[in-house]
């Protein structure tokens, strides 16, 4: 009778949530070290790819749990692959995905065969550990624990949860996510998506933020080109197309675009005032953060100094390519530099324009946009996903503050905004920027225990969103 009482009040007490089981974590780590161990050693660098035998292995793997799968070969050896554990439909659904490719190696410059997945100090090595197999694997471990932990105890998600696995995401995306809405749009019909994207910083030994991507910059190739009177180099003209280039981008050069504080960014660098190791950086953050003009001129100037910071704080702009020239005792008619301009989230790049043509105030110069990227809207950071992310985060470590974060990089998410959906880039695994900087690059490795709090931190977002 006692018992019955207990078990009656704790039924009425304790809420759904935290009724569900915990998942046994030990177990849960060392499956997807497995998995990410057994996907790292199938070598998808793109070109050309080859995505195929990982999207089998996750087919089979999720096959075997019970779990819907849709497997698609868009091209000889490339894979879109998809599966879906059903929800309840009170909710609409949430994407979880990723990227099977990776970028090539230069084999030499590793100290250990970035395709076998080599255990070392506590990393895990190799090619894709961070972009974005890493995050594969996690998503894979979310799914296999969201049906043993929840759907086979008889408990239901609100929402359907839909795991994506793309190919050819470094290389253009042609056979990914792009592929899956033209030719399956019904099977990634959502509300929200958990993308790459992201950050989970370790600043001075500390796991520090996680910072979620909820937009991004805008990116444009625009041209500029110089003409000017042409002729033989043995008499120097005035008109010089290159001498004109050069004075012109030497303004562009020194041209530094207004600043802009998006709602993103105040909020990134608010949350992050509070908890900033370096005085005068966390006072400089406030400063931004506030609605103070002069504050927030203040802060920037000080902010400017890093240069990932300045750039979230203004349109950026680079100067990529530079041509000219037939040879070299001939004055060119014509000279020409490429700028990658990067304007932020619902800035006009015709403005940008408008303004470095004033400043070069050159008749002679033109400007042509070669290409303009899409602008898409911010998705939401007050969200019940970006809150669930937040949560989940919290719950691992207490310590850590989550932010949103408008990215510097173009990212797939921008397609996924742009349909309606509320995407959300995340790099779950809490690194320093040493670590953060082999993506891409060499000796590219995941430290265990970030691949344990980041498998936890999804695992842990997606069951609070679809509960
Ligand atoms: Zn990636």
């Amino acid at each position: 009778m006692r018992f019955f009482v207990f078990a009656l009040m704790s039924a009425v007490l304790v809420p759904n949530a935290a009724r569900a089981q915990e998942p046994d974590w030990t177990a849960a780590e060392q499956e997807t070290i497995t998995h990410l161990q057994a996907m790292i050693r199938m070598n998808t660098s793109n070109p050309p790819g080859n995505e195929l035998p990982v999207a089998r292995y996750l087919d089979s793997t999720l096959k075997a749990e019970g779990i819907e799968t849709h497997l698609f070969e868009p091209a000889p050896g490339r894979a879109a692959f998809v599966a879906r554990l059903a929800g309840n439909g009170s909710k609409q659904p949430v994407i979880l995905m990723a990227h099977m490719d990776v970028v090539g190696v230069e084999h030499d410059k590793w100290t250990v065969d970035p395709f076998a997945a080599i255990i070392r100090d506590g990393y895990l090595y190799g090619r894709g550990a961070i972009d974005d197999k890493g995050m594969l694997s996690a998503n894979l471990e979310t799914m296999l624990l969201l049906k043993r932990n929840v759907i086979d105890r008889g408990q239901t998600l609100s929402r359907d949860v839909i795991f994506v696995a793309n190919s050819d995401e470094e290389a253009g995306g042609d056979w990914g996510m792009g592929w899956l809405i033209k030719n399956h749009p019904e099977l990634v019909k959502a509300e929200f998506a958990l993308n790459e994207g992201g950050r989970t910083r370790i600043v001075q030994g500390k796991p520090l933020y996680l910072a979620v991507q909820n937009t991004e910059k805008v990116s444009h190739v625009v041209d500029v080109v110089a003409t000017g009177a042409g002729g033989h180099a043995s008499v120097p003209l005035a008109d010089n197309a290159i001498f004109r280039l050069g004075r012109a981008l030497a303004k562009i050069g020194e041209h530094r675009e207004p600043l802009n504080v998006k709602p993103t960014t105040r909020e990134f660098f608010l949350e992050l005032s509070k908890v900033w190791p370096e005085r005068s950086q966390r006072q400089a953050m406030a400063d931004v953060a506030s609605t103070a003009p002069a504050r927030q001129q203040r802060g920037a100037r000080v902010l400017a100094s890093i240069p990932v910071f300045d750039a979230v704080l203004r349109n950026g702009i680079s100067a990529v390519i530079i041509s000219g020239g037939i040879r070299s005792n001939v004055i060119p008619v014509e000279a020409k530099a490429t700028l990658n301009i990067r304007t932020l989230p619902g800035a006009s790049l015709d403005s940008t324009i408008a303004r470095l043509k004033t400043l070069v105030n050159d008749p002679k110069i033109a400007f042509n946009i070669v290409e303009r990227g899409d602008d898409a809207p911010a998705s939401d950071f007050r969200s019940p996903m970006f809150t669930a992310i937040a949560d989940a985060t919290r719950a691992v470590d207490p310590a850590m503050v989550v932010v949103p974060y408008l990215s510097t990089g173009a990212t797939d998410s921008a397609r996924l905004r742009m349909l309606g959906m509320q995407a959300y880039g995340i790099l779950p695994f809490p690194m320093d920027q040493n670590d953060e900087d082999r993506m891409h690059g060499n000796d590219e490795r995941v430290p265990l225990a970030s691949l344990a709090f980041g498998t936890k931190v999804i695992y842990g977002a997606i069951r609070r969103v679809a509960q």
